[in-house]
């Protein structure tokens, strides 16, 4: 058995455990924490984002040194028939920043290798390494699974820098004004100063196969829709983001390693946006304020909270399986559609994971734009015994 020369072990360098280590650095200096990351650098390559409303006054204030871009005077969606601005701030924390100001902070703990076994008392790496440690918890990102039934937000991201100035003042979260073909299609805009946009083509659809060839011709055809002229492409992004319309969360909590998981190696995530980042600082929180940092603890704490989330949250699935089972996928962009006319605190709620009864009851109420049959099966189908 290893020596346990650490307290804490988090497998995966991503976001999640990028965010417990620094939280952990700030609050419990005293704790031995180490980051095993196969590519020596936290965060990979990200662009993080977020509303204010989603995390907590005092996390994003601790958030903000890995937070350059922020934007005071909301964002912007537009559908056919509907253009508006929402007033609530967007920010993105970046990779970057992220590894500059969490980096320091491990220093000789962040360690470099490829985890090939997970266990409570420690990880072994491909190189032979055996780190021990009181408490693991594995953040290695998602892994494949039976157990959620899921669809897919797919995309490609591009920065660029143009030759003039863009003209945009605030994001765009979504422009479906596009066209849609065979799945919900938005094009999604991040203006990281007064020449450089991020330009992002999304589609929501059942598989996780991204044709990357296709959403880079949609990206130039959409700049060219705009008249900008390119200057230097920057940046590019891609990501294939899990969308939870169901699943058996006791069974994904029954495989794998009897360790802890964080971020999606834990279903933690918005199950409409696939977004984690607001989960990923709550469990940081939890982590730095539990009293016992053991293996056992930690996944009694995360395994309860994923749980309790992935309750709470079913309500988030039922309007999943609207989208992607009950409308027309042409149509799909009339349930967001109808979804941004509502009122602005309930869209903040929304996207926070935070919606009241209330709430819920006027997203799904009123002339539904799915046919009622397949809207009425989703409801029924969401009846049968799982967590509501
Ligand atoms: C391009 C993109 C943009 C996104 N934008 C947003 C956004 O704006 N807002 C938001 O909230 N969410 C966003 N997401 C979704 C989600 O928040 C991210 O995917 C987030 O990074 C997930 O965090 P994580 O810690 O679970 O996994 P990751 O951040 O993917 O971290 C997993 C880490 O584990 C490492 N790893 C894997 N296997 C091993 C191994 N065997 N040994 C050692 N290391 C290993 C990987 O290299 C990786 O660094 C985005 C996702 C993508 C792909």
């Amino acid at each position: 058995m290893a020596a346990l020369e650490h307290d804490l072990i988090l497998v995966g360098g991503g976001l999640a455990s990028s965010l417990i280590a620094w939280r952990l650095a700030l609050d419990r200096p005293d704790l031995r924490v180490a980051v095993v990351e196969r590519d020596g650098r936290l965060g990979g390559e990200h662009t993080w984002s977020f509303f204010d409303g989603d995390i907590p006054a005092r996390d994003r204030a601790w958030l903000e040194p890995a937070t350059p871009h922020r934007w005071p005077d909301g964002y912007e969606v537009f559908f056919p028939g509907l253009s508006r601005v929402l007033q609530t701030p967007y920010n993105s924390l970046t990779s970057d920043r992220l590894h500059a100001t969490v980096a320091p902070l491990l220093g000789d703990r962040l360690v470099k290798g490829r985890a090939v076994e997970v266990r409570p008392d420690g990880v072994t790496l491909s190189d032979g390494r055996v780190l021990g440690a009181a408490g693991v918890i594995d953040a290695r990102g998602p892994a494949p699974t039976p157990h959620l039934d899921l669809g897919w937000q797919l995309f490609v991201g591009r920065t660029v820098r143009l030759t003039q100035p863009h003209g945009l003042t605030r994001p765009t979260i979504m422009d479906a004004t596009v066209g849609q073909g065979d799945a919900y299609r938005f094009v999604y805009l991040l203006p990281f100063d007064e020449r450089t946009v991020l330009v992002e083509d999304t589609y929501y659809v059942d598989g996780p196969m991204l044709d990357r060839a296709l959403l880079n011709r949609r990206i130039d055809a959409y700049i060219c829709s705009r008249g900008w002229s390119v200057e230097a492409v920057v940046g590019e992004e891609e990501g294939v983001l899990p969308i939870a319309l169901d699943g058996d969360i006791d069974a994904f909590w029954a495989e794998g390693p009897p360790v802890a998981r964080a971020g999606l190696a834990g279903a933690l995530f918005h199950p409409t946006t696939g977004y984690s980042l607001p989960d990923a600082v709550a469990v940081a929180r939890l982590v730095a304020e539990a009293d016992d940092l053991s293996s056992a603890a930690l996944r009694t704490l995360i395994e309860g909270y994923s749980k309790s989330l992935w309750a709470r949250r079913a309500h988030y699935r039922l309007l999943d399986r609207m989208l992607f089972r009950a409308a027309e996928p042409r149509e799909r962009w009339k349930v967001l559609r109808r979804f941004y006319g509502l009122p602005e605190p309930l869209v903040r709620r929304f996207y926070a994971g935070a919606s009241t009864a209330l709430d819920k009851v006027r997203i799904l109420a009123g002339k539904p734009p799915v046919p009622v049959g397949r809207a009425l099966r989703q409801l029924r189908e969401s009846g049968r015994g799982k967590a509501e």
